[in-house]
C-alpha cells in the first residue's frame, strides 16, 4: 500500500503507528483534519484481516468525525484510533496504558474516547497516562453517552416529520425501530411518551420483547422490519441496511435513526432515497448527540447544558433538508457541503493576525 497516497487522498494531516511488543499492542492514531479544534473520536478495537485494513478503518472513521464535529458545531476536528487485536482475548492494563502514552505523545491534538470494542474501564486505564480522554467515569466524566444520541434521535425524528409531514407531533406516528439495544430503549421511550404507534425488532427476541413490554410497541421478526406499514423507519442496530436488496421495501417517507453508515453505498442508495421521496436523516448528523456529550467533558461537564445542545439537531437538521432541496442534491450531500463550508470559513479566519507584535526599539 502506497501510504503517503492514501493520507493525502483524503486530506488527512497525521497518522501515528504505535507498537509495544510486550504488551502486544499494535494501533493506528488518525487525524484527519484539526481546523476546527483537536481531533477527537473513539479507539476502536478490533481483529482485522489486514493491517492495510486496519489504517483504512482508521482513516475512513477519522474524516467522518470531521464532518460529524463540524455539523454539529463543535469546535474540534476529525481523528480516530483502532487497536488491531481481539476485544475478548488481548485486553490488558498493559496495553491499554501502553496506548494512552502514545495519545499522550500525539501532545493533545488528538482526544480519544470508548468506541466498538472498548469500554469505560480500558478508558480508564488510558487515563492512567495521559489526560487527552473522554468519557471516562466518575466525578467529571460523562458517562454512557446513548441517552443523549438517543435524545437527539428523537429531536430529528421531529424535525423530519415537521419537514415532511408539516407537523412535528408524533402523536399516532408509525415509527419502525430497527434493533433494540442502548439508543434504542431509550428513544422508545421518548417516542412512546409522545403517543407514537412502535414497531421493534432485535435478532435477540428478548430484547426487543422488553421494549414491548415498557412501550407497547409491537414485535416484529428482523427479516420483517423493512417491510413495516410505517412513517418513520429508524436503524438503531448495524449499517448499510439500506442497499439494493431493502430499499424497495420500505414503505416510510423518513428515514431517521442512530445507527452509523446507514447507506451501504451513499452516492446510490442517497440518491435512490431522495428519487422515491425518502427523506433522509443524514446519519452522523442526527446521531451527534453522544459526541457531544463526550465533548462536553472538555469544559467541564455538565448534562443540562448538554442536553440543551443536543437539541440543536432539531435546526441543523432543518437547514440540511431545506438546503438538499434548493441545491435538488440528497440530503447526505446537503450536509457534507455545511460541514465543508463551516471548516472553510473557519480557517480563512485564521489568517487575521490577532495579538501585538514585538517591538524591539533602542
Ligand atoms: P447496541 O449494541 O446496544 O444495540 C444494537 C442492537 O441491535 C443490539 O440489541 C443487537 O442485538 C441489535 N441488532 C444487531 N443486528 C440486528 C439486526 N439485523 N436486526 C435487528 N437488530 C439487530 O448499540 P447502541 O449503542 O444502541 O447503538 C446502536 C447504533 O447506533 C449503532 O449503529 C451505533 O454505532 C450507533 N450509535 C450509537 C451511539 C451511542 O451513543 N451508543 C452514538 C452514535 C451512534
Amino acid at each position: 500500500m502506497e501510504i503517503f497516497d492514501h493520507i493525502t487522498e483524503h486530506d488527512h494531516e497525521q497518522v501515528v503507528l504505535c507498537s509495544d511488543k510486550e504488551s502486544g499492542l499494535k494501533a493506528i492514531i488518525a487525524i484527519h483534519d484539526t481546523t476546527l479544534g483537536p481531533a477527537l473520536g473513539g479507539t476502536r478495537m478490533w481483529t482485522y484481516a489486514s493491517n492495510a485494513d486496519a489504517v483504512n478503518d482508521a482513516l475512513r472513521l477519522s474524516r467522518g468525525m470531521t464532518y460529524k464535529a463540524a455539523v454539529a458545531g463543535l469546535n474540534l476536528g476529525g481523528g480516530k484510533a483502532v487497536i488491531i487485536g481481539n476485544p475478548h482475548e488481548d485486553k490488558s492494563e498493559a496495553l491499554f496504558r501502553a496506548y494512552g502514552r502514545y495519545v499522550e505523545g500525539v501532545g493533545g491534538r488528538y482526544i480519544t474516547a470508548e468506541d466498538v470494542g472498548t469500554s469505560v474501564r480500558d478508558m480508564e486505564w488510558v487515563r492512567m497516562e495521559t489526560e487527552y480522554v473522554t468519557g471516562v467515569g466518575g466525578k467529571g466524566g460523562s458517562g454512557d453517552p446513548s441517552p443523549f444520541t438517543a435524545y437527539g434521535t428523537y429531536c430529528g425524528i421531529k424535525a423530519a416529520a415537521k419537514y415532511q409531514r408539516g407537523n412535528d407531533s408524533l402523536k399516532d406516528v408509525k415509527i419502525a425501530l430497527q434493533g433494540a439495544g442502548h439508543v434504542a430503549w431509550y428513544l422508545a421511550e421518548y417516542l412512546h411518551k409522545e403517543g407514537a404507534k412502535l414497531y421493534v425488532s432485535d435478532i435477540y427476541e428478548d430484547k426487543a420483547q422488553q421494549i414491548v413490554a415498557a412501550t407497547g410497541a409491537e414485535f416484529v421478526a428482523p427479516e420483517d422490519i423493512y417491510d413495516v406499514d410505517c412513517d418513520v423507519f429508524s436503524p438503531a442496530a448495524l449499517g448499510g441496511i439500506i442497499n439494493d436488496s431493502t430499499i424497495d421495501k420500505l414503505k416510510c417517507s423518513i428515514v431517521a435513526g442512530a445507527a452509523n453508515n446507514q447507506l451501504a453505498d451513499e452516492a446510490k442508495h442517497g440518491e435512490l432515497l431522495r428519487k422515491k421521496g425518502i427523506l433522509y436523516a443524514p446519519d452522523y448528523v442526527i446521531n451527534a448527540g453522544g459526541l457531544m456529550n463526550v465533548a462536553s467533558e472538555l469544559d467541564g461537564y455538565d448534562a443540562e447544558q448538554t442536553h440543551r445542545k443536543v437539541e440543536g439537531v432539531y435546526e441543523t437538521l432543518l437547514t440540511i433538508f431545506e438546503r438538499a432541496a434548493a441545491d435538488e442534491v440528497p440530503t447526505y450531500v446537503a450536509s457534507d457541503t455545511i460541514a465543508e463550508e463551516r471548516i472553510a470559513n473557519i480557517k480563512r479566519l485564521n489568517s487575521i493576525h490577532v495579538g501585538a507584535p514585538r517591538i524591539k526599539r533602542g
